[in-house]
Order: C-alpha cells, then sequence, then structure tokens
C-alpha cells in the first residue's frame, strides 16, 4: 500500500500563534496551484481554522486552541456525495478539482466539520490540500507544520500499520469522529479543548493548605494528586457528572459538572 500521509497536532503545546494560519496564506493566496488548488482569497477563508474555548471561572481559568484543517478523512462525506468533483489520492490527501467543482456550492455542506469555503469570485469550493503541490515536489510537510514555532503540528509519511502503532503509543485521537470518518488528522491532549476540569483550593485555619492529598470519587481515572504551596489542586479531563471532592480523607464537597468548575476555596 502506498505510504499515507497524516497530521498530528498537539492541543496542549498550541498557543494561536497563528503562524500556520499565515503561512497557510503565505502559500495559497495569490498563487494558483493548479491542478490541486486554485489560488485562496484573501479574507474569508480559513483552511487552518484555529478554534479556541475558553475553561473555568476567574482565577481558575485557561484556555485551549484546536488547529482544524481539513481532516483528509478515509471515508469522507465529500468525496462519498460529490465523486466527480472530490477525491482521495492513493496516499490520503483528498482535494477538490477546481476545474470540476465549478459553480458547485452544495460540496460546501458536505463537510460535517465546515472544512470547506465558497470563493465567491472563482465561485469553486475549497480547503486545505495538505500542501500537495509540495509534498509532490518533495517536501516532507505541509507549510503549517513547517512554520509552527511549538512543534504543535507534526506531519508524516508512514505505512498505515506503522501510523496506528504512533497512534496507540501517543494516545492519538480523531476529533468528533462518532461516524467512522476515519481522518488523516489526529489530535494529542484533545482533553484540553473537548473534555472538563474541577479546580480549587483548600485553606486549614484561612491559611493555604499545602501537601494535602486530595481525590476525587466518581471517576476512577482522576489520581489522587497533592495540593501545591497555594493549597490548589486541579483534576482535568474529566467527563459530565457528578464528583466528590475528598480531602484528608474526608469528603468535602460534591458537585455535578457539564463544564469545568472553579470550586473556589474549601475550608478543610
Ligand atoms: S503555528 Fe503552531 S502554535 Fe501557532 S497557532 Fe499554529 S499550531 Fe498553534
Ligand atoms: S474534513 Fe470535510 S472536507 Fe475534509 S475530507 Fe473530511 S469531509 Fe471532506
Amino acid at each position: 500500500m502506498t505510504q499515507q500521509r497524516y497530521m498530528v497536532i498537539d492541543v496542549s503545546l498550541c498557543h494561536d500563534c497563528n503562524n500556520c494560519f499565515i503561512a497557510c496564506k503565505d502559500e495559497h493566496v495569490m498563487n494558483k496551484w493548479l491542478p490541486y488548488a486554485d489560488e485562496q482569497p484573501r479574507h474569508g477563508h480559513r483552511w487552518m481554522n484555529i478554534q479556541r474555548k475558553e475553561r473555568g471561572q476567574y482565577p481558575r481559568i485557561d484556555c485551549a486552541f484546536l488547529p482544524m484543517p481539513c481532516q483528509h478523512c478515509e471515508n469522507a462525506p465529500c468525496v462519498k456525495d460529490f465523486p466527480d468533483c472530490v477525491v482521495k489520492r492513493d496516499d490520503g490527501v483528498v482535494l477538490i478539482d477546481p476545474v470540476k467543482s465549478k459553480g458547485n456550492k452544495a460540496i460546501v455542506d458536505s463537510c460535517p466539520h465546515g472544512a470547506i469555503y465558497w470563493n465567491d469570485e472563482e465561485e469553486i469550493p475549497q480547503k486545505c490540500t495538505f500542501c500537495a503541490h509540495l509534498l509532490d515536489d518533495g517536501w516532507s510537510v505541509p507549510r503549517c507544520a513547517h512554520s509552527c514555532p511549538t512543534g504543535a503540528i507534526r506531519f508524516y509519511t508512514l505505512e498505515k500499520d506503522a501510523f496506528d502503532s504512533l497512534k496507540a503509543e501517543q494516545k492519538l485521537e480523531a476529533y468528533r469522529d462518532e461516524t467512522g470518518r476515519s481522518p488523516h488528522v489526529y489530535y494529542k491532549n484533545l482533553y484540553r479543548y473537548e473534555k472538563s476540569f474541577i479546580a480549587g483550593g483548600l485553606l486549614k485555619g484561612g491559611d493555604c493548605a499545602e501537601g494535602v492529598k486530595v481525590s476525587l470519587k466518581g471517576d476512577a481515572a482522576a489520581p489522587e494528586q497533592t495540593t501545591n504551596f497555594f493549597g490548589d489542586f486541579k483534576f482535568d479531563a474529566l467527563e459530565p457528572g457528578t464528583y466528590t471532592i475528598v480531602a484528608d480523607g474526608k469528603d468535602v464537597k460534591t458537585v455535578t459538572i457539564d463544564a469545568s468548575l472553579n470550586v473556589g476555596s474549601i475550608e478543610i
């Protein structure tokens, strides 16, 4: 089997600098890379779309960034619905034919991730190409991965089995793939965007309670931890549900969450 192209994005390393977005613009605005893609409009298109989410409440908050290009799905709805206009190459890259797709705005709605944009001027649907014109010219990575200063975006050309091993080793996850689209873009530390935390601080006699053992009842996956210098604790990667905070062996607070929660200070 032909080696496959894969992208891996580590959510915990992305700090929203937008270098990847700008590199994409630099490569595709005012450049026609036919037959791969016509030029990208200067405004309106986000082929690398960095989504943002704030979690928690002041002062216990964090922010996660989720770079979202076309996921180059194995079982792509866009390919299935428009086989004459959208092709999946042998190396897994999904491309929209800029000539055959002209005037076909319905292709935009075939993507469940909103990764396809409509070019009003040229009347064509467009999206991330994994910079296939560069890959075919010998580049090992697309421009976004090349420009990421933190190494949040990695790009691989591997046999499927080798990537499956990497996926298992690094605990990589697909983004919202309930229907089995099987993307070629995978995420690390996706919990930073998709799951919730419970955070708070413990006090003893009004002072920060450092070094206290804290655990959560209700989620076996949350390991016990010890409060820091400020008496703070934070349990992350939680599903919605009801949890009881246990400090020094005693139940101190029960909360029900469907989003991240700062429980404030708890006197123990
Ligand atoms: S270049 Fe890297 S760190 Fe910057 S926004 Fe893109 S993925 Fe995030
Ligand atoms: S993410 Fe959307 S545009 Fe990309 S291959 Fe999947 S369905 Fe098609």
